[in-house]
Formats: C-alpha cells, structure tokens, sequence
C-alpha cells in the first residue's frame, strides 16, 4: 500500500479506478464521493445519507456505508474511527493530516501535520507489524470552546493542562 499515492485523485479518475475492480460507476457513487470530497467537514454515513435526501431520496443507510467503505479500500477517503460517536470518511484528495477534537462541542479540525511519518513506519516494522494507515488525533478544547470559558470564567488555563469537563 503506497500512502502518498493516493493523494492526488479526483472525481476524474474514480471511473478508472472503478473500472479496475469491475465496477461501474454509477451516479449514486460520483454523488456520494462528491458530498465527501465537497465538504469542509468529515462526515458520517448518517451525514451523507441526510445530503443525499434532496438529490437521489431513497438511497438506504447501508448503500451509503457499503459505497464508502468501498471508496476507504480503493484509498480515495480515509475513514477515522473515534473514541467516541460514529465513524467519519474524509476525502483522500487532501494530504494525509492529523486531527483536532474538541471534547466540548465535538467539532474536527484538521491539522496540517503527517498522522504516521516513516520513522513510526520503521517502528511499527521493527515489531513486524505492516503499516498500511495511521491516524493521529489530539484531543483539548477548539478556540471557540475557549473563548465561551473565558466568558463564563475568567480564569486561563492551558487546554491540554485540564483533564476533566
Ligand atoms: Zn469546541
Ligand atoms: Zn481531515
């Protein structure tokens, strides 16, 4: 599995890559990838489905997941399990990155940063373990969450010093 590879694919080669497993690509699917590729935010399957509702109603919870699982295997989104809530697809056309989760409103941020970097890859082979992803997610407050406890509260702390909601 080449992780820089799948960088750089749009919507244009979604049809050759389909192809090369035998399969269509057919409007549900460049839809789907759209939504996912279009938004600013990662989304759940749940949140595709409800963008789907006005376009192509109908389409059930599992064609979503089913289509997204498939576009996380042809490595065109990448799919982030959290601690907490449901899994989330993020486009692949952005650079492999790191994320931010904010405990109090639950928001994602993106971080410019590599999530496994060849010396964790070196590491991980070491033990005879085969990377194939990695995610790296930071957990604190976001800067909004902050500003609203320091409206309530006056008191500063550093967000990585604070534990405990
Ligand atoms: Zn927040
Ligand atoms: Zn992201």
């Amino acid at each position: 599995m080449d992780m820089e590879m799948k960088e750089q694919r749009g919507t244009r080669d979604l049809d050759s890559l389909l192809h090369d497993r035998g399969l269509r690509n057919t409007p549900q699917r460049q839809l789907i990838y759209r939504i996912v590729a279009s938004s600013p935010q990662h989304l759940s399957a749940v949140d595709v489905q409800r963008q789907l509702e006005d376009t192509m109603p109908g389409i059930s919870l599992p064609t979503v997941y089913a289509t997204l699982d498939l576009f996380a295997e042809m490595g065109i989104v990448r799919k982030m399990a959290l601690a907490e809530g449901p899994v989330l697809y993020d486009t692949g056309q952005r650079h492999p990155h790191a994320h931010m989760v904010c405990r109090q409103c639950g928001r994602i941020f993106d971080l410019d940063i590599l999530p496994v970097d060849d010396a964790d890859i070196a590491a991980a082979a070491n033990q005879g373990f085969q990377v194939d992803s990695g995610d790296l997610v930071l957990h604190g407050l976001c800067a909004d969450c902050q500003a609203r406890e320091h409206d309530t509260a006056s008191k500063t702390t550093a967000p990585e010093q604070r534990t405990a909601a």
